[in-house]
């Protein structure tokens, strides 16, 4: 069991009423003590073959219990880990950390509609124009904009080539009516890192989508270019909402479509 998936057992435990110790993800004697009071409190949650369990089992179990307890699917509590505890175990994390019970974020698909015709990255010249040379126009956000690297200058419009203009609109009305001023602010939305920028794409040698102004970035500094999903925040379920939006008026996130630039969504197939 990973730091994480401990954290959650010493969580389900402290519920339980069992544990009162640190919530500090190491399962040393007060853990382990914990999961025992746990099961014999709850002899009729396990099967009875838990007595002849070691330690580690019994913990894996007592996460299956703790998980099916809140209608997350863990299968049989067996006390082994596989897939389907581990799936199991990363609601819990996203349950436990929000307080809002997961999505079934996972089944959803990658929303891949193209109601505005946008070009693929290799017709950008025919469709937007030359980069460095497009027409700029200001789109209003509802909510407040920071610029990622210097919270404190804010910013209440985004620049964007004139052509996804309204798209972008749109999307930014949606976003706002879903989430509102204080959540988005929680989800680290107001973080802008940016619209348009004449420069080529970062370890490559062609241009940027952003050197037309049809792409734009949010929260650069928990979204790193290469970080996958597993540390990319906008790869959180949470995020599911925001990423639909996009997708609707077919805009393209990096991270979904190719798990890298996670703050990055455009309005080109790639
Ligand atoms: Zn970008």
């Amino acid at each position: 069991m990973n730091k994480t998936a401990v954290k959650s057992l010493q969580r389900i435990l402290r519920d339980a009423g069992t544990y009162s110790g640190k919530i500090d993800g190491l399962r040393g004697p007060l853990t382990n003590k914990a999961v025992n009071g746990m099961i014999e409190a709850r002899r009729d949650g396990f099967p009875d073959a838990v007595e002849g369990w070691s330690a580690r089992r019994r913990a894996v179990a007592c996460l299956q219990r703790g998980a099916l307890d809140r209608d997350i699917e863990a299968g049989p509590v067996d006390g082994l880990w596989g897939p389907q505890t581990d799936f199991a175990a990363d609601s819990l994390a996203t349950l436990f950390e929000t307080g809002e019970p997961p999505p079934a974020w996972r089944d959803e698909p990658v929303v891949d509609v193209n109601p505005n015709g946008w070009p693929r990255e290799a017709a950008l010249i025919e469709a937007f124009g030359s980069p460095c040379e497009a027409n700029l126009v200001r789109v209003p956000c509802p909510w407040t904009l920071s610029l990622a690297w210097d919270l404190r200058t804010t910013c209440d419009h985004i620049g964007c080539h004139e052509r996804v203009a309204e798209s972008l609109r749109r999307v930014l009305e949606r976003v706002y009516a879903h989430y509102g001023e204080e959540r988005l602010r929680e989800l680290r939305l107001n973080r802008y890192g940016g619209c348009y920028n004449c420069r080529r794409k970062r370890g490559g040698s062609s241009w940027s989508t952003h050197a037309w102004g049809v792409a734009i970035d949010w929260d650069p500094d928990q979204n790193k270019l290469r970080w996958g999903r597993d540390r990319a925040r906008l790869a959180r379920p949470e995020y599911d909402p925001w990423w639909r939006f996009w997708e609707e008026e077919g805009w393209v996130s990096l991270g979904r479509a190719r798990n890298f630039d996670w703050m990055h969504v455009q309005a080109a197939k790639p």
